[in-house]
């Protein structure tokens, strides 16, 4: 029996398959984390080599031989191997999707990973020989030659295509010839590097522990908290340990839940930091992209600046992960390959043995929990770092006021004071859009997606009805479209109208708005936050967008328009949400040195959430928060999977998930609960009807292990031919 190749294809199949080597590499020189390229059905595929066996269960005359290894050496480590097989097992995510999910785009597709760039040619030794003979009839590998042996240093490949004539063939003959070779650029060619242009701060009290608890445990694995509120001098802490690790000649991970949205703390990195980073953005061509990772996995990059698909980008020699705005649900992925970028972190520094640093000013209670636990170190820093004052938070109880779309004419009082001290006021709405609802007053007819259940929303500056789920738009009608009455009201309150209504109340004042509608087109956010900066701009109107990590030191009034929406959902996460949302967007106000007032328009100002929230501060309410939880055996005192469902046809999902609970049932684990199924919380999107199932207990094996009994048997039950379904572990929307 020949040796067996077991190869990670990327399809939906939680198996890998087995092949036999490629005739043309021995298997010796095989090495597991090579792409291999193999057929597949009627294709072919590229895979990844995760183990070499003696046998298979499948005969031998039956297996396909591999195509052909495309790697020289490994792109992923034992480590990374190891990592993405956990990923695999843990969110039961096909093994050769979860692999493929490591690469970028353009490895993926098995394009080889010599970027022409950074390769040089070289004379071999048999060059420096009277070889001529050898190409004598061949005047441009003479030519070549010749000029090899006047160029020591070797000769980039972007100048062999610039030559006229294919001097790029020439070389490579020259390559088979023996005469020439190709030599890479050097790894950690960073080190050493020139100095950066910022200097290092001094740290205070809480920032020197931070630093000092992480450096003292670089070389081992251990995850910490860092807690500390905006400008509380989290990035400083960053950027002193990301210096240390570099000093080390180690690379540092950094992950954040948004990186277009945050050019500031690029800013920061680059001015501090001589080496190379290489940041992952969406902008990036996939050329870009793929050069960024093999920097990283070569080691000719230093640091990764990313999203949370960039949490398995293969590194040369990591020592340090950073993860900042831990709390963020940004970090799980909602599609796909459902993993949470946090919990996948802190499993890759346990693997590697390093270190991990999640930061955040208002930690989820997951890590809170984790910290109380002893599992993760709690680090806080205290204080504003270089002196500024926290902000004050007032409720405002707009309780039968009078109310001028949306604006309470004392938070009205409040902007038009500001304004008068030529200091910045900003508006948080939750909303993008003019109005959530338009209504008709002659027949009460609400402007509906037709493929969706919800509302269109009212976006006034294109003069168009948009659905946010679906992307479905129309033009805005002037009629009801049931009963022909031109009466039609916006309901509710969207950014769009807030703006319009403060420009009427201070005619005078420079306006922006600041949400995925308004920085759409590429340079216009970082126009708006310029504007800003540069104190062109009085009253910001925003979106979530708002408080992700800006820094606008001009701001010291901040009003959060209506704060009632986020108390009475019915999602377990809505209040934590909503805390931390609050506390993020108070943390844009008052930065140097001038104090902050926060203002909350509420109805519900004796609500215990914003009562705990304003007067004892965020970690009280997580930890009421955490007690709740407890109570009522809610994550993370329990661990969850959520199944979902869907289909045009509106009763297969629900058959399909009854069949799966009562399978549940039937396996009778007396630790699970299964709830539902229900209907989703939006029952029908973009024409498909929508249901889900919830798994849940508080022994995290045990569900586990269901789960992957489900999953074995549903190929069996006959409605899965005629749904789309999918699992979510450890879900943060249930939607
Ligand atoms: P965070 O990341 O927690 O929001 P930053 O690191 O951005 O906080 O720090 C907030 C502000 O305080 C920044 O302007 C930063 O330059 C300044 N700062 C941070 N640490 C110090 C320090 N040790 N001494 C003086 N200023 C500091
Ligand atoms: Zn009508
Ligand atoms: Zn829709």
């Amino acid at each position: 029996m020949p040796k067996v190749l077991k190869i990670a294809v990327p399809v939906p199949l939680r198996r890998t398959f087995d092949y036999l080597p490629p005739l043309s590499r021995a298997i010796e020189e095989l090495q597991p984390g090579v792409r291999v390229e193999v057929p597949f059905g009627r294709g072919r595929k590229i895979g990844v080599l995760v183990d070499i066996a003696e046998t298979s269960d499948v005969e031998v005359e039956r297996l396909k031989t591999a195509l052909s290894v495309l790697d020289e050496a490994p792109l992923l480590s034992p480590e990374d191997l190891k990592l993405l097989a956990w990923a695999s097992r843990y969110y039961h995510h096909a093994i050769g999707e979860t692999l493929a999910s490591a690469f970028s785009v353009l490895l993926r597709r098995g394009e080889s990973t010599a970027p022409e760039a950074r390769r040089r040619l070289h004379l071999a030794n048999l060059g420096h020989l009277e070889a001529d003979t050898a190409i004598k009839r061949a005047p441009r590998q003479t030519a070549l030659l010749r000029l090899l042996r006047e160029t020591p240093e070797g000769l980039p490949s972007e100048a062999l295509a610039r030559r006229d004539g294919d001097f790029r063939s020439a070389a490579e003959a020259l390559v088979r010839k023996g005469l020439a070779l190709w030599q890479e650029t050097p790894a950690n060619s960073w080190i050493g590097a020139s100095a950066p242009s910022a200097a290092p701060l001094r740290l205070n009290a809480d920032q020197a522990m931070a630093v000092s608890a992480v450096t003292d445990s670089l070389e081992n694995y251990r995850a910490f908290l860092l807690e500390g509120v905006t400008g509380s001098g989290k990035t400083e802490v960053y950027l002193r340990l990301a210096q240390e690790v570099l000093s080390r000649g180690r690379q540092v991970m950094v992950l954040l839940p948004e990186i277009s949205l945050t050019p500031q703390l690029e800013a920061r990195f680059r001015a501090r930091i001589s080496a190379p980073i290489a940041v992952f953005h969406s902008g990036l061509a996939d050329g870009e992209r793929r050069r960024a990772w093999l920097g990283l996995q070569r080691g000719e990059a230093a640091i990764l600046l990313g999203t949370r698909s960039a949490v398995f980008t293969p590194m040369k020699s990591p020592g340090l992960i950073i993860l900042d705005e831990e709390h963020d649900a940004s970090f799980k992925q909602q599609d796909g390959f459902r993993f949470s970028a946090r919990d996948v972190a802190v499993k890759r520094a346990s693997l590697l043995g390093i270190p991990v640093l999640l930061g955040s000013a208002t930690p989820s209670l997951e890590s809170l929990h984790n910290a109380r636990r002893g599992r993760y170190r709690r680090l806080r820093l205290t204080s504003r770092a270089g002196g500024a004052a926290e902000p004050v938070f007032r409720l405002l109880d707009i309780r039968g006021q009078r109310m001028i779309e949306g604006i309470s004419s004392r938070l009205a009082a409040e902007i038009a004071e500001t304004l008068a001290r030529r200091e910045q006021a900003l508006l948080f709405v939750n909303r993008r859009g003019f109005a959530p609802t338009l209504i008709c007053h002659g027949c009460g007819w609400v402007a509906q997606c037709r493929r969706c259940d919800a509302n269109l929303v009212i976006h006034i500056a294109d003069r168009q009805l948009c659905c946010h789920h679906c992307g479905y738009e129309r033009a805005l009608p002037t009629a009801c479209l049931a009963c022909g009455d031109s009466e039609l009201y916006p309901l509710g309150l969207g950014t769009e109208r807030v703006e319009a209504a403060l420009a009427a109340f201070f005619p005078e004042a420079r306006i922006a708005r600041l949400d995925r509608d308004s920085t759409r087109r590429k340079g216009q956010l970082q126009r708006l936050l310029d504007d800003i900066h540069g104190s062109r701009i009085d009253i910001l109107i925003g979106t979530q967008m708002l408080a992700k990590g800006h820094h606008f030191p001009g701001v010291t009034l901040v009003g959060i328009v209506d704060v009632d929406a986020g108390l009475y959902s019915t999602d377990f996460r809505a209040g934590e949400r909503t805390a931390q949302l609050i506390m993020q967007v108070a943390g844009r106000a008052g930065r140097e040195q001038r104090p902050g007032a926060v203002v909350l328009q509420t109805r519900h100002p004796e609500h215990p959430l914003l009562q705990t929230l304003i007067h004892k501060g965020y970690s009280h309410f997580a930890r009421a928060c955490v007690a709740e939880r407890e109570a009522a055996a809610l994550p993370p005192f329990s661990y969850q999977g959520l199944w979902r469902a869907e289909a045009g046809d509106p009763e297969a999902p629900r058959r399909f998930l009854t069949e799966l609970a009562e399978r549940a049932s039937r396996m009778s684990a007396p630790a699970i609960q299964v709830l539902g199924p229900a209907p989703a919380p939006l029952a029908r999107r973009a024409g498909r009807f929508r249901w889900q199932l919830l798994v849940q207990s508080a022994k995290r094996a045990a569900l586990h292990a269901m789960i992957d009994r489900l999953l074995d048997v549903i190929p069996e039950i006959e409605e899965h031919r005629k749904i789309r379904w999918s699992i979510d572990i450890d879900p943060v929307d249930l939607y």
